[in-house]
């Protein structure tokens, strides 16, 4: 591929979006388009150097736009969000599927190289997902298919349509499934934020506020492991350059309970906080973690960053956004 050749990203005004262009125009081997459906001034992270576009990629129309001319296309456009979200909004999850298939298609006619899929844990059965001490998901463990409502069933399928386009088609997909990425330049108010950045936050308040109280969601034994952005980059540019098309864990395997996360975040405040427990909040399953086996067969690595290291780089950017927030200052980086 030449330098002339264009990459998409779709999605890239969000949190993964906004990283890998970061990423793909650093490494100047693209030209690299950012389409999102933001208006600019909210992407979190947006290049002068880059075409940046804003496009409702649920409409066919706009994803011929976004897709011409491209020889990559990275999807990570999606109605998403953490727990809270994903829980309360099921169909606009679902209508996510809009997204994907019309960039499946553009992508299939305008004759794209290589098409990239982000989908999720969430696609895994929830009755492996019962109890605090998960093993691991392993790829396998999506079937039969049970997976989160809404939100995981739009993943499940639209990984499924992606097989399917390669199959029948000949596009060349990619399909990872990312396991609670977090890190900065991502969303970490509002409602839409996942635990790491929602209790970064937290503490941030309690720190600054001297009130040295958290609430947390659940009784805080639900177990997940959380995957620092730079690993989830690096492991979509690894698959990228492999040849493996079937859905693949991209996560970290360092299983934590929320209230193992919490009191990471205190240590790097270095605070205790008086915690309160809400178990009517949304709290997903009760056990998840990534089972890397397949990863490191494949593709010879997997993510490593601790979770200690990646926190205190998110707690020390989400203070940096409160302070500017405070300071009257715009959140987007140019
Ligand atoms: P994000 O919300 O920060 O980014 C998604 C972006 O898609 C947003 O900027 C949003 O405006 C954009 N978008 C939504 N609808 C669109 C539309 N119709 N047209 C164009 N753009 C649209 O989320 P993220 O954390 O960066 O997630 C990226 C992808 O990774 C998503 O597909 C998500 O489901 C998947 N994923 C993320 C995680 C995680 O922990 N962050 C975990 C599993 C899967």
């Amino acid at each position: 591929m030449t330098k002339k050749t264009l990459a998409v990203v779709c999605g890239g005004g969000g949190f993964i979006g906004g990283h890998l262009v970061a990423h793909l125009r650093a490494t100047g081997q693209y030209r690299v388009r950012s389409v999102d459906i933001k208006p600019a001034s909210q992407w979190f992270q947006r290049f002068d150097d880059v075409d940046n576009l804003v496009l409702d990629l649920g409409r066919r129309d706009a994803a011929t736009i976004a897709v011409e001319g491209a020889a990559v296309v990275y999807n990570l456009a999606a109605d998403m969000g953490g727990m809270g979200f994903i829980e309360n909004n099921k169909a606009l999850c679902m209508l996510s599927v809009l997204i994907n298939t019309h960039l499946l298609m553009a992508a299939k006619d305008a004759g794209v190289k290589k098409f990239f899929y982000a989908s999720s844990a969430c696609v895994y059965n929830a009755g492996k997902q019962l109890v605090t001490d998960n093993p691991g998901l392993a790829e396998g463990d999506a079937y039969p298919a049970q997976p989160e409502d809404g939100y995981g069933w739009e993943k499940l399928f639209s990984e499924r349509m992606c097989r399917h386009f390669y199959e029948d088609f000949g596009l060349d997909v990619r399909v990872a499934r990312f396991h609670n990425v977090y890190g900065p330049n991502g969303t970490y108010d509002g409602g839409r934020e996942k635990a790491p950045a929602a209790i970064s936050r937290k503490v941030q308040e309690a720190v600054r506020t001297n009130r040295l109280a958290i609430d947390i969601w659940g009784d805080g034994e639900q177990t997940r492991s959380f995957t620092y952005i730079d690993d989830c980059i690096e492991g979509i540019e690894r698959l990228m350059r492999s040849d493996v098309r079937e859905p693949i864990n991209l996560g970290s395997s360092e299983m934590v309970s929320i209230n193992q996360l919490v009191s990471i975040v205190e240590g790097i405040a270095g605070v205790t906080l008086t915690r309160s427990y809400d178990l009517s909040a949304p709290k997903g399953v009760r056990g998840r973690n990534s089972d890397n086996t397949l990863i490191r067969q494949l593709l010879d690595w997997e993510p490593s960053t601790s979770l200690r290291d990646g926190l205190a780089r998110t707690y020390q950017w989400i203070g940096a956004e409160l302070d500017a927030g405070a300071a009257g200052r715009p959140r987007v980086a140019a």
